[in-house]
């Protein structure tokens, strides 16, 4: 297996890296557990000095960094200097808080003195995609290093350069080495990494389909782990929406990022009285737009991420079209050079067709219409995956009360603004298990010690 840059916007290759031999492999994870040895001890400011410094310099660097990220993954260049800008703060947020969240608690037993203490496990490994280069790896860099782990992480095979550039990122902050250490491997290796006594912890973020097999490789070790899945989140409006507030957070909701984001709005769910109102705004809008080069500012829509990412979309829609679904809009590739796909909505989604069910990475929207809010709710939560959603209403109380009643594990009303460094996130069902960010994320790979203090004599 190669690590390969392709422009998707142009279909160039750009560099390729050969995967490490099983003896640079050893190097590293060598290196990752004589780095924890010393990494544990040090103070929670000589750690935020460093991922401080971090988070500077990709704030500082940050038009070089989402080029990188452009030219690799295709994200439209405002975006990638957004989500630079967006890991820049994850970094230094974690910098600031971790020795407040991970300090001891006091516990209250009848008898004596009890408290819980935090301490860190050692080596973890994270398994990272390409949708969000460099997000994806501040979200595990800022929490697990500040909290005393060491990190090594394999990214996805199409963003090499983005991969080395943090990494390299770490050592020009001042990282000792093996603290944070990019692996070139495959997935065979991937399976030993997991299989190493080394290794106290696994985080993924990916695919359902690499989900079961990276839990499953945790489980056989009884190591913790953290998913992060796939999601086909439900963009539900009620009756009383503000309609022109609710169709410009659909386009972005599902045209963000090319429509590759876990938590994208992919099923629009719409009382029958706006419905087709909604439908005629949403659809004006999404048409609208227009594809281009993604390194120019004003580019609307930019290409998908490779052209075997667009060849799959391409032939999942087929099947849902074969299964009675309708292209109301779009449904082909442009006829351009690049990854490029139409937005698309699609309607007639049954529930035996197989893309009820999917997640479509892509600018694809599935359009609902209900007869009312239960009906809306109940198709929200008819779905394999629980990641996130959004319910729009201008009854902020109903909003809250549709909000909890949807099963998943994030719920945004009149809004789908999904992360925060603050707000923890992660989802249920088959978008998986655990959270990332805000002071849940950084419990995850962490020792939770009980310790009792107590003169009381031995029961007799
Ligand atoms: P993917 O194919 O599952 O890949 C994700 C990462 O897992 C890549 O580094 C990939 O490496 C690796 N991988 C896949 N199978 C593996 C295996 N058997 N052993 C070891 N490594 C393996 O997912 P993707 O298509 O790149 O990303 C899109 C998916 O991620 C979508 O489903 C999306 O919803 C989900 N996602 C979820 C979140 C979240 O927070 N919930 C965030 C972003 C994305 P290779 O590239 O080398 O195959």
């Amino acid at each position: 297996m190669t690590y390969q840059s392709i422009n998707p916007a142009d279909g160039k290759p750009g560099q390729s890296f050969e995967t490490l031999s099983d003896a640079e492999l050893e190097t590293k994870l060598a290196a990752a557990e004589a780095c924890f040895a010393k990494w544990r001890h040090k103070t929670y400011a000589e750690r935020a000095a460093i991922i401080s410094k971090a988070a500077r310099l990709l704030h500082e660097e940050a038009d070089r960094f989402a080029n990188t990220m452009t030219l690799e993954m295709g994200k439209r260049v405002s975006e990638a200097r957004g989500e630079v800008e967006f890991s820049s703060r994850i970094l230094q947020y974690y910098a600031d808080n971790a020795e407040r969240f991970l300090a001891p608690v006091k516990l209250n037993p009848t008898h004596g003195e009890a408290h819980m203490e935090s301490s860190p496990m050692g080596v973890i490994f994270g398994v990272e995609p390409w949708n969000f280069p460099y997000y994806q790896l501040a979200r595990i860099a800022g929490p697990h290093l500040m909290a005393g782990n060491v990190l090594v992480v394999k990214h996805a095979g199409i963003v090499p350069q983005c991969a080395l550039a943090f990494e390299l990122l770490l050592t020009h902050a001042g990282a000792p080495a093996g603290l944070y250490t990019n692996l070139f491997v495959s997935h065979e290796q991937s399976e030993r990494i997991m299989n190493d006594r080394r290794i106290k912890g696994v985080a993924l973020t990916g695919s359902v389909a690499a989900g079961q097999s990276i839990a499953a490789g945790a489980g056989r070790n009884v190591k913790p782990s953290s998913m992060e899945l796939g999601g086909a989140d439900a963009f539900i409006v009620l009756e009383d929406a503000d309609l022109e507030h609710a169709v410009k957070w659909a386009v972005w909701g599902r045209m963000y990022n090319a429509g590759q984001t876990c938590c994208a709005s992919k099923r629009f769910i719409v009382v029958e009285q706006v419905a087709d109102k909604f439908f005629e705004m949403f659809h004006a809008a999404l048409g609208a737009l227009r594809p281009g080069d993604p390194l120019d500012v004003n580019t609307a829509l930019g290409p998908l991420s490779s052209e075997a990412a667009l060849v799959q979309l391409l032939a999942q829609l087929e099947v849902a079209t074969k299964n009675g679904a309708k292209v109301a809009l779009g449904g082909r590739r442009y006829d351009r050079p690049g990854a490029y796909m139409q937005p698309t909505i699609l309607t007639d989604v049954a529930p035996g067709n197989p893309a009820f069910r999917d997640e479509f990475f892509g600018p694809i929207a599935m359009f609902f219409r209900v007869r009312d809010e239960a009906e809306a709710i109940a198709l929200a939560s008819d779905s394999d995956f629980g990641l996130g959603g959004s319910v729009f209403t201008k009854d902020v109380a109903r909003g809250k009360r549709v909000a909890s009643q949807v099963e998943t594990g994030m719920m945004f009303i009149n809004n789908i603004d999904w992360s925060d460094a603050e707000l923890p996130f992660g989802g249920i069902k088959d978008s998986g298990y655990g959270r990332e960010l805000g002071n849940m994320g950084i419990q995850e790979f962490v020792n939770k010690k009980l310790v009792r203090t107590g003169h009381f004599d031995a029961p007799s």
